[in-house]
This record gives C-alpha cells, sequence and structure tokens, in this order.
C-alpha cells in the first residue's frame, strides 16, 4: 500500500491510515506505520494522542471488565436455570468496541480537536506570539537567551497599568509566580538579581484604573542551549 510516506508531507493517505490505526485494522501493516511515524511528523503527533488514548481506553476496559465479571456471576446462574437468554455482552466483546470508540473519538477529537489543541499550546519558535486581543509578547520569546528584559506591545489608556507575573513553565495554575505580580506603567520591564529556570512561562495582565482586569495573555519562552 502506498503510504504517501516517502512524499514528505501529510497526505490524505496519511488520514485513511490514522483510522485504520485507531479502528485496529493493521493486520501486516506494523512496518508502514512505523515508517509513517518516522517520515511525517503530523502522523507521528497523532499516533503518540491516539496510543494515549488507546491506553486511557484499555486502562477503563479493565476495569469495566472487572465489573462485567462481577456482574455476569447472577446472569450465568440465570442462563444455567434457563430462565434467560444472557446477553451477549463480552469482555472480547468490548475488547473489539473499545478501538471502534477510539476511532469515533478520534474522528470528533482529532481533525478539529488537535488542531486546536495545537493552536492552543505556547507558541514554539515563531517571531511575535500573539498574547490575547490586545497585548503581544515581543520580548523574550522562546530561544531567548537572556530572560532579563521583557517587552510587550499593548495600549495604556489613562489611569491603567500592567501587570507581569513569571512562573516555572509548565507550573500549574494556582501555583505562586517565581516573580511578581509587579506593577508596570510601560511596555517593558527589566529584571535583575532574579534567578530563573531555563523555561519559564511569562503573564501580562492590563487593568484599569479600578483594578478591573483588561485582558491577559502569556507565553512560554525557553533560554537557548549554551
Ligand atoms: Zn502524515
Amino acid at each position: 500500500m502506498n503510504t504517501g510516506s516517502d512524499s514528505g508531507a501529510h497526505a490524505p493517505e496519511h488520514e485513511r491510515m490514522l483510522v485504520d490505526v485507531a479502528c485496529g485494522d493493521l493486520d501486516g501493516r506494523a512496518a508502514a506505520v512505523r515508517a509513517l511515524r518516522a517520515s511525517c511528523p503530523r502522523c507521528a503527533e497523532e499516533l503518540d494522542a491516539l496510543a494515549a488514548l488507546q491506553s486511557a481506553l484499555d486502562r477503563d476496559a479493565a476495569e469495566e471488565q472487572a465489573a462485567l465479571a462481577f456482574g455476569r456471576a447472577p446472569l450465568r446462574a440465570l442462563r444455567a436455570s434457563g430462565a434467560a437468554s444472557a446477553p451477549r455482552s463480552t469482555p472480547s466483546a468490548w475488547r473489539r468496541l473499545a478501538p471502534l470508540a477510539a476511532a469515533a473519538g478520534l474522528l470528533a477529537l482529532g481533525v478539529v480537536g488537535w488542531r486546536l489543541w495545537d493552536r492552543a499550546q505556547p507558541a514554539g519558535t515563531q517571531g511575535e506570539t500573539p498574547l490575547g486581543a490586545e497585548i503581544r509578547a515581543v520580548s523574550p520569546l522562546d530561544g531567548g537567551d537572556s530572560f532579563e528584559r521583557y517587552e510587550w506591545l499593548g495600549e495604556l489608556e489613562p489611569g491603567d497599568h500592567f501587570e507581569l507575573s513569571i512562573h516555572a513553565a509548565g507550573a500549574a495554575p494556582g501555583t505562586p509566580p517565581l516573580f511578581g505580580p509587579v506593577r508596570v506603567g510601560a511596555n517593558s520591564y527589566t529584571l535583575r538579581g532574579v534567578e530563573l529556570p531555563d523555561a519559564i512561562r511569562w503573564d501580562i495582565e492590563r487593568f484599569d484604573g479600578s483594578g478591573m482586569s483588561q485582558g491577559s495573555a502569556s507565553t512560554t519562552v525557553r533560554r537557548s542551549p549554551r
């Protein structure tokens, strides 16, 4: 089968292959899937997401099987007595359905969801990082050498101010910042004497004179390797 894997770009055949993988309909094509993973970054990403989804489903299925096995004991007794024809709901049927459930989830989630999720991720090596409707990060961006100088674009109305705060990259919501929040009445701030890790998320928020938030945004940046 031509997977288009030598073209280097994501192709419609890839999507068909991904759906087959999702359906567990792979017979004898493991090598083709490996080739696809190696040649197409987008497919590699989707295959990883699929594997994660599949193992989550497998965990659920194991729990479901335990519950079914427990619940079937009375059904078996009924069947033995000829009082009922027990439903053919078996763990193996569930195991066949699980990949279909995964596929349905993928089709619903995948094409639109992953793209959206992708876009929601902190920017990689882009130019300017959009930070919301009116605020835009200028520096540092990903690969910035120094975490000393912070600059952003955004208008201040009279009485407004910005607040800058800096978190460890990936810090859970509600975690206190490593620095700030500090009030800033301009579009830049110079930070001195603060040790920061090699990956941070910096947040900038605009407040009006009565302390109401007028927009906020954040960007994650990594120091380039020295
Ligand atoms: Zn692809």
